[in-house]
This record gives C-alpha cells, structure tokens and sequence, in this order.
C-alpha cells in the first residue's frame, strides 16, 4: 500500500526532514581527521534530543540483521557503501565517508545521506560523490505526478552507468511517512515508464549508491550490518526525501 500524505502531513514531514538535515551538516562538521564515528555519531544524537526528535535507526532490526542497529547515523568508510556502524574507527585524512540520518518528529520520518571527504580528497573521490549526487539530482526531477517508479530509477541508473560506476540492485530507495521504510521500493536502476505511476501526496527517498569499482558486488561484513565492495573500491551514497507535488519535487531534508 502506497499512502497518499496531505499537505499538512507533508509540512509535518519537512520538520523531520529539517531536523535530519541539521543532524547531518552537525556530523559533517565534526568530521576531521583523528574523530572517531562514534563521536559523529553522539553530534547527531544531540541534534535529535535537542529538536525532540527520535531516532528510527537506532533499535532497528530489519529481516536480514542478526542485531539492532545501535546508533541514530549510519558512518559508512571508504570500501563500506552503506549501513556502517560508528564505531571506534578514527577518521583520517582522505577518507571518503557517507553519513546516513533518520529522525522522526509527531509521528512522521525524514531520511537523508551524505558523502564527503576528510581533509584533502582524492580527484577520483570527487568524481565519484559529484556523480553520485547528479544521479540524485536526476532520480528527483523525476519524481513528478505522472511520471513512474521506473522513471526515477531509469534517471539515476544512466548517469551511474555512464560514468561507468556499480549500482547495488538489493539496495535502494523507499517509501517514506510515518514508517521510515514504506512502500514502494525505488531501485536505483530500471526502465523508464514501467512501475507504479507516482501521485501527488507521494513521499519517497531517493538514495542513489555508485561504486567505483564498476562491478555490482559487495558483501555484507562480520558485523552483519556494514554493507562493502567485494573489489576494495570506494562507495558514495546520496539521499533526500522527496515529495511528490504539483509543483514539482519537493525535497523534505534540504537543509
Ligand atoms: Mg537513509
Ligand atoms: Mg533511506
């Protein structure tokens, strides 16, 4: 089931939205070489407790974790493309890291991610996050009343495809409202004009992850958590939740 959100549930998601954009730039800021993720990790939970926000990663226990996830971001380094655990791990200079938030405010979820570099970033890194992010850009312009799941995914799978970059097929985006994770799936490839035609009142995240390496392989790591490239090459993720409105896509976690 695909639920159609009013106006009002919309602006109540942009308070979430807001509140997980501030998480983030917080944990971005924090982020230098010699930090450990687990003090990004304590940034955004004081963002969240200070905005009255809660967090739906932490606890979370989806079908293929063994454990809850024990922290309000997920810190994903290097080779890790998503769900990474922040952990001890100090940070250092060049790595590339994808931050991931979720905060829910009066019942209603936002869901966003980042990626950028610590200290001085490798010209390969950049392209790799400045893709990533087109391939976002791309996968919300096309989220618009009419258009369909397919067309989202068809935007962002060529702009990932033609900078010659691996796309995960098990992971990708969702619906989003008063669950973090809704229906409908949003692969983050597929054909244009196929899949369920999108309507006002949709609310979606977007999260485009390319891998460097070209290849479509990963593993999941001992943690049973941290999601990494099979071939050691480095992952960028993006991610924004989208609404789907009349006057075109709304993004609810701009900062
Ligand atoms: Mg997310
Ligand atoms: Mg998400």
């Amino acid at each position: 089931m695909v639920e159609i959100k009013t106006d009002a549930s919309l602006d109540a998601m942009r308070v979430a939205g807001r509140v997980v954009a501030d998480a983030l730039a917080a944990a971005r800021a924090a982020a230098a070489p010699g930090v450990r993720l687990c003090e990004l990790d304590e940034v955004a939970r004081t963002v969240l407790r200070e905005a009255g926000a809660t967090s739906p990663f932490l606890g979370y226990r989806p079908s293929f974790a063994s454990t809850p996830f024990p922290a309000v971001i997920c810190a994903s380094v290097n080779d890790a493309i998503v769900h990474g655990i922040p952990d001890g791990y100090r940070l250092s200079d060049g790595d590339l890291v994808s931050i991931d938030c979720g905060a829910v405010v009066e019942g209603w979820a936002g869901d966003a991610a980042v990626s950028f570099c610590v200290g001085t970033a490798r010209p390969e890194d950049v392209r790799l996050m400045d893709v990533t992010r087109r391939a976002l850009e791309a996968g919300i312009a096309a989220a618009v009343p009419g258009a369909r799941i397919g067309d989202i995914s068809h935007a962002i799978g060529s702009v990932g495809r033609a900078a010659g970059y691996g796309i995960p097929e098990d992971f990708g985006g969702h619906g989003i409202g008063r669950r973090m994770h809704e229906d409908p799936p949003v692969p983050n490839d597929g054909r244009p004009g196929r899949g369920l035609v999108l309507r006002q009142g949709m609310a979606l995240a977007i999260e485009p992850m390319l891998l460097a390496g070209g290849r479509n392989a990963y593993y999941v790591a001992e943690d049973g958590w941290t999601l990494r490239t099979s071939d050691g090459s480095r992952a960028a993720h993006f991610e924004h939740t989208v609404a789907i409105t009349e006057d075109g896509p709304r993004v609810l976690t701009m900062p």
